[in-house]
Parts: structure tokens; sequence; C-alpha cells
């Protein structure tokens, strides 16, 4: 049985002590965070450090990325996923859409910085998606399912047994256009469909498949009730307290 993860990614948003008062809600407020759902938030890397000393074991912090190196070095303003696990970070999101768009990540890199994360013990979660052109022409499943094989051929299953693969279609995120419940299950069944072919099934049904892109209150529950959808990665609604704790209990 996979256990739902909802994960925030505040982005590049709340000033110092915004983002302390944000985490302190949700540690002050974890006891509304069902037991059966795991909980991420992704503060700016400029507070990880703090952030994991006041988190709780309800409340898990992730990067909102990594470096691709694995060793220390002359990488001036980049963080290595062994920094991470030492500042006691948990999680690293990999190859957001943000990422690739502004900063030039390439398929390549971001199977580097996954490789990061695994030797170093954080769990990568990967971000894949297509954009509003590819869907309209209709190669939305082969473009996703080729980001899928190009970031995670060559791995083992047991090297990836911690993966989270995060399904988050362009056109949706921060746009308020959320894909249909419909859209959804039929990607994420094809994510699964492609960890099964380039490992097993039983690592494929292990995996846990967020959806992201303008996930909220209002659609969450609908979304996180098909069967492949195993919580979120929420962007907006995480910066809310309340709202981000009523996604996190939808996927409960
Ligand atoms: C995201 O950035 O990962 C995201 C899903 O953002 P939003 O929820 O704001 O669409």
């Amino acid at each position: 049985m996979r256990k739902p993860l909802v994960a925030g990614n505040w982005k590049m948003n709340k000033n110092h002590a915004d983002a302390k008062a944000l985490l302190q809600a949700l540690v002050d407020r974890s006891s509304e965070i069902p037991s059966g759902v795991d909980v991420m938030v992704a503060p700016p890397s400029l507070y990880l450090s703090e952030m994991a000393a006041h988190a709780n074991d309800a409340v898990a912090i992730g990067s909102q990325d990594v470096s691709t190196q694995e060793e220390d070095g002359a990488f001036t303003g980049e963080f290595s996923a062994v920094m991470l696990q030492s500042a006691g970070v948990r999680y690293a999101i990999v190859g957001h859409s943000e990422r690739r768009e502004y900063h030039g990540e390439t398929d390549e890199e971001i199977r580097e910085k996954i490789a990061a994360c695994v030797a170093a013990g954080i769990r990568p979660v990967y971000c894949c998606g297509e954009k509003l052109e590819e869907r309209e022409s209709g190669q939305h499943v082969s473009v996703v399912s080729h980001q899928v094989k190009t970031a995670l051929e060559g791995f083992s299953a047991s090297e990836l047994k911690d993966l989270v693969v995060a399904y988050e279609p362009v056109w949706a995120i921060g746009t308020g256009k959320t894909a249909s419940s419909e859209q959804a299950q039929e990607m994420h069944a094809e994510i699964r469909n492609v960890l099964g072919e380039l490992f097993n099934s039983d690592f494929a049904n292990s995996i846990r498949i967020l959806y992201g892109g303008s996930a909220k209150p209002a659609n969450a529950a609908e979304l996180f009730a098909q069967p492949d959808v195993d919580g979120g990665l929420i962007g907006g609604a995480s910066l809310k307290a309340d709202d981000f704790l009523k996604v996190v209990e939808a996927a409960g």
C-alpha cells in the first residue's frame, strides 16, 4: 500500500519571519495531519537548516533543488545532496518545470541530480509534465514517458526505492487550470506502466506518483481519489497553513 505524500513547494516566497511562522503553524497543528499521510514542505534554500531544526516527525523538510555534483568543490552558489542530508533535509525536488524553463535544466542534469540524491540518501521528488502545445497536439503521453525514461533508465530498482514522481502538467502550474481527475489518472497510470517496463511491477506499484498543478482544497479530494494519484505537489495552496492542511486532509 502506498502512503500518500503531500508536498508544499514554497518557491521563492516568504521572508524569514513569515517562513518561520508558516512552519510553526504546521508543526503546532500537526495533530490535524492524518496518520496515513506523509507531509513535506520545501522552503527557500536559505532557510533549510533552520527549518529542518524546527520541523517535527509529521512535517519533513525538502529542498526545491540540488546540485548535480556529488563531491564538494568549486561550484559557487550550489549545495549538494550530502549537505542537505547533513542539515536534516529529507527530500529534494528535482527537475521542476521552472528550473527547466528559467535555468535551462536538461534531462541529463536532472538524471545527475537524482543520482546525487540516491548516493546521499535524499528522497528525490522527480518532476515531469508536458507543455500546453504538447497536450494540444496529442503528444502528452509520449513526451512524459520519454522524460521518465531518460531520467530513470540505468538506475536499479533498489537505488530508486525512495523515489517520488510528480506529474505536473506545465499548463496547470500556477495558472489556476487544473488537470481533470481523468487526465491526471490517465497520465499517472501511464507513468506507472513506464516504471513497470523499466524495472518491474512490484517497484512500479510501490512508487508514489503525485499530481501537481493548481491543486487546492476545492479539487484535491477528487484528484487524490484516483487510483494512481498518491498525493500532491502543491505550490500556491501551500503558502497558507489553512489551505495546505485542507489539502493534506483530503489525502487521508
Ligand atoms: C508547483 O510549482 O509545483 C505547483 C504545483 O504550483 P501550483 O500549485 O501553484 O500550480
